[in-house]
């Protein structure tokens, strides 16, 4: 494990420096520093969320590259980082993904030690229901590659889902009755913005340069070799760019000149007053389109599959919330009376196969680790690992290989669909 590291002076986080702080009225510092925009740098990663963070804190961790900057148009974590529900899982469909995701659980299980950040993960468990039995035999093909893959995995039936979560309507009067659920007890849920703060801070205690409000305006590229960004701060000279901006990626691929299959949904949430802790695990209804879970502060927070149509819009609409509280109504009736505090979107870069797209592209020094689509969240240490480790190498580690660009013109497509399409 690396050691945990922070900025020059700053304290270390522990409950006794929060004692001391309180006691003392001191000034917590700034957890990363502003920096003047540098002539050069080795690596410019654009994007400020999880994924262009954790890369950064990998480049300088694993691999001593830390003349790096990471440019992000807006503050970090603004875009689907600091917008999504948290949910982490490795239950997914395909041996590929399966192993990739898991790799993510493991690093965000020793998350809060190795950035001396508390990121506030909590194993919960996570359910996926089944209402018909194709739904059925999806879950056990995925329970079996799970468990193949060494994932802890299996197919539950009505008693045990009445017992890990009374409060789901099991009777046959349901409008979808429960005829069972894919059980995966390492999931979970996570503080998001917590994440975000906590690689911001070792990346820069490392010497990473964080710049907020840099938008990327364009990429310099000549005879197929990236030479620099334009910003609306100035030029940067640099030998390598990575892409890691999600809803925005195909924008920013277009200044590279290459094209990516990607296409720009929003996805929306929302979250309740708080009550009483009730709900432990992660409930998700593929057929309904929605999925619960409850925050260490007893809100409800609830989700769905993306908008119908294509948009870079980030606004909720009451056509959603009207359809998600009439079907969390049809799984919990009980929650009748709950009120709903807000509601928000994000951007989703869908993919045709609901799988990442990472690595290389056919512009030296451009690389790319986007198609997050409604799942990517859950992936941000591991691909933070991996194409750190792709810049380092200059060839991406066997981990993300089945992820690259050229698989959706060689016809190797992975289909998750059936393990991302609504329980992110
Ligand atoms: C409502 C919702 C719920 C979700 N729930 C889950 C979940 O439960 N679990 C899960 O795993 N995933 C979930 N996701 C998906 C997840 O949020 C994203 O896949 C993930 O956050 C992507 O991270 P990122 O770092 O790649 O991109 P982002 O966090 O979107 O960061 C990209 C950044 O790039 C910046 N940017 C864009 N263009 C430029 C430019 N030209 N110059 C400089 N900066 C630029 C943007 O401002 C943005 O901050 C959810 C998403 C949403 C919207």
């Amino acid at each position: 494990m690396t050691l945990a590291a922070r900025p020059k002076g700053a304290p270390r986080y522990s409950a006794l420096s929060l004692v001391r702080h309180g006691l003392t009225g001191q000034e917590w510092p700034r957890a990363w520093r502003r920096h003047s925009l540098r002539d050069s740098y080795d690596v410019v990663i654009v994007g400020g969320g999880v994924h262009g963070l954790a890369a950064a804190y990998y480049l300088a961790a694993n691999h001593g590259i830390s003349n790096v900057a990471v440019l992000e148009k807006d503050y970090i974590g603004s875009g689907g980082s600091g917008r999504n529900t948290a949910i982490l899982r490795s239950n997914y469909l395909t041996p590929e993904g399966v192993r990739f995701y898991d790799r993510s659980m493991q690093l965000y299980r020793r998350l809060a030690a190795e950035l001396d950040f508390n990121v506030m993960f909590a194993r919960r468990g996570h359910l996926t229901l089944a209402h018909n039995d194709s739904s059925l035999r999806t879950m056990r093909w995925r329970a079996e590659v799970n468990k193949l893959q060494g994932v802890d995995s299996q197919v539950i039936g009505p008693a045990d889902i009445k017992r890990l979560v009374p409060y789901v309507d099991m009777s046959d009067r349901a409008r979808y009755p429960v005829l069972g659920a894919l059980y995966h007890p390492p999931g979970g849920i996570i503080r998001h913005d917590a994440v975000v703060w906590g690689y911001a801070r070792a990346a820069d205690a490392r010497g990473v340069h964080i710049h907020q409000e840099t938008e990327v305006l364009g990429i310099d590229v000549e005879h197929g070799r990236v030479r620099g960004v334009t910003t609306s701060r100035g030029r940067i000279a640099c030998p390598v760019v990575l892409n890691c901006t999600a809803g925005w990626s195909t924008l920013v691929c277009d200044m590279a000149g290459v094209r990516i299959p990607v296409e720009t949904y929003p996805l929306q949430a929302a979250v309740t007053e708080p009550v009483r802790p009730f709900l432990d695990a992660v409930v998700v209804s593929g057929s309904l389109h929605v999925y619960v879970s409850q925050t260490a502060r007893g809100e409800l927070v609830f989700g769905a599959s993306v908008d119908p149509f294509p948009s870079y819009s980030m606004r909720g609409s009451l056509e959603f919330i009207e359809g998600l509280a009439g079907h969390i109504l049809q799984l919990m009736p009980s929650l009748a009376s709950l009120r709903v505090l807000r509601q928000w979107a994000g951007l989703c870069d869908m993919t045709p196969d609901f799988s990442p797209i990472m690595g290389l592209t056919p512009v030296d020094g451009f690389l790319i680790d986007v198609g997050w689509g409604t799942y990517g969240f859950k992936a941000g240490p591991v691909s933070g690992e991996a194409m750190a480790e792709c810049i380092d190498s200059g060839k991406p580690p066997p981990i993300i290989a089945p992820f690259d660009l050229a698989r959706f013109h060689e016809g190797r497509l992975l289909g998750e669909k059936g393990a991302a399409a609504v329980g992110h």
